[in-house]
């Protein structure tokens, strides 16, 4: 195959436009075709997101890293707990790396949107990819609105449920269920605010039937999230759930749980984010395939406990744009980035997957946790351990990648 000249990105989330702004660095014209008509569903609906000293490192590449740090909140402690409160240990922002910016989704999709439109990058909104038709000298994307579009490469930055994926690979793995259903709830608590959380600090606690985190928001209200077991479930089916039960589901999940009791005694339906079910992607027999790749989620998505998703989706899109750079022929290319990235991502993700069980865990583990927690943290478990691999990766853009 030709060095790559053109290529159409299938997903307009996060490691969609990041990864356009990388390939335009390295000289290779990309569009990116996203399916919903502004943001996907679950991005325009709230939540938050940490983009991690990783990511933000990777941010720096395209010279997107300021315009993110300015919508997001500085994350510089982290705090573990129990329900009722009792700290179980901490961990501090690492040493020379910028602190964990926590940032509104819908602020992080605008801010990547616009900093890829002044790049001169195209969007197509309103374009769902069904298919492809391989060619010898290029591929044809199919959309469901009936039209095409032709380029050298198709990247597939099309999320958790990707499309791609399963035109690489039609058995390739689906994501797993972690058991937990995710919700979010910002809410003002009454009173002096004693409960309120120092602001930057982001604490994790093990509450009674159900794992949560809260942190203090600028404008003084607590946001908190929740991880509910519970059966398999959609994320139709979750919002198909009026959301007056689930607030009384999760009112009675964190009864006596500090301060969740208190943030969802305070909330109504209406600040109530249905996120869905918990899931992570197992490791990919396939990466790529003939003039196909897969960057972010589609490849590797750790499940949200890694706080590492968004962040090695950055890292993935300017990698892979750094091997089409160095690398003539695209499956040299496709191969060196997978040999690169598949190490990382899977390591984090297998450290999510413990995380995920902790979270679910009985009575009696939990019990036990509590108690080794606070030596553990002093000890064994200190934030170099714990982030140091993860949040101290660095992109030299101007390294030549090897095959
Ligand atoms: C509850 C929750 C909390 C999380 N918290 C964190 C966190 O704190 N830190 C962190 O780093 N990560 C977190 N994550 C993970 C993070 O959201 C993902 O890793 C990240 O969004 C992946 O980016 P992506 O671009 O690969 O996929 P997405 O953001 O899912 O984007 C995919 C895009 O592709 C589009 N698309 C899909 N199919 C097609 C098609 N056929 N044609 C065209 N377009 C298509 C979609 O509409 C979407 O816009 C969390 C996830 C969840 C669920």
């Amino acid at each position: 195959m030709n060095r790559v000249r053109t290529a159409m990105i299938i997903g307009g989330g996060i490691a969609g436009p990041v990864t356009a702004c990388a390939l335009r660095r390295a000289g290779i014209e990309a569009t990116v075709y996203e399916a919903y008509a502004d943001l996907a569903p679950g991005d325009a609906s709230g939540g938050a997101l940490g983009i991690a000293p990783n990511g933000l490192d990777a941010l720096r590449v395209i010279g997107a890293e300021e315009a993110v740090c300015a919508i997001g909140q500085p994350t510089t402690d982290m705090v573990f707990e129990n329900g009722r409160g009792r700290r179980l240990g901490s961990a501090a922002g690492l040493p020379g790396l910028p602190p964990t910016r926590t940032v509104l989704r819908a602020d992080l999709h605008r801010v990547l949107r616009e900093h890829a439109r002044d790049h001169d990058i195209r969007t197509e909104h309103g374009r769902r990819l069904v298919g492809v038709r391989e060619e010898p000298d290029g591929v044809t994307a199919e959309f469901a609105d009936g039209s095409t579009a032709t380029a050298d490469i198709v990247i597939g930055a099309d999320g958790i449920r990707s499309t791609v994926r399963t035109l690489i690979d039609p058995a390739a793995p689906a994501p797993e269920y972690v058991g937990l259903l995710g919700f979010g709830v910002g809410a003002s608590i009454p009173g002096d605010g004693a409960a309120r959380p120092a602001p930057g600090a982001m604490h994790f606690a093990f509450g009674k039937r159900a794992f949560f985190g809260y942190w203090t928001h600028s404008d003084g209200s607590v946001a908190l999230f929740s991880n509910l077991p519970h059966p398999p479930m959609t994320t139709a089916e979750a919002r198909a759930v009026p959301a007056e039960r689930w607030l009384g589901l999760l009112r009675e999940a964190h009864a006596g749980d500090v301060p969740a009791e208190a943030v969802l005694r305070a909330a109504s339906a209406d600040d109530l984010l249905v996120a869905g079910p918990l899931e992570l992607m197992p490791p990919l027999p396939h990466w790529h395939r003939d003039r196909l790749v897969l960057v972010g989620d589609s490849a590797h998505a750790p499940s949200a406990s890694s706080g590492q998703g968004a962040s090695l989706a950055m890292e993935s899109g300017i990698q892979l744009a750094r091997c089409l750079r160095d690398l003539p022929d695209p499956t040299a290319a496709f191969a060196a980035y997978e040999a690169m990235r598949r190490p990382r991502v899977e390591k984090i993700a297998a450290a999510a997957a413990k995380t995920n069980n902790s979270k679910a865990a009985g009575p009696l583990a939990k019990a036990v946790m509590a108690l080794l927690m606070p030596i553990m943290t002093r000890t064994v478990l200190t934030p170099e351990k714990m982030f140091g691999e993860a949040q101290r990766h660095h992109i030299d853009w101007s390294a030549p990648a090897a095959a």
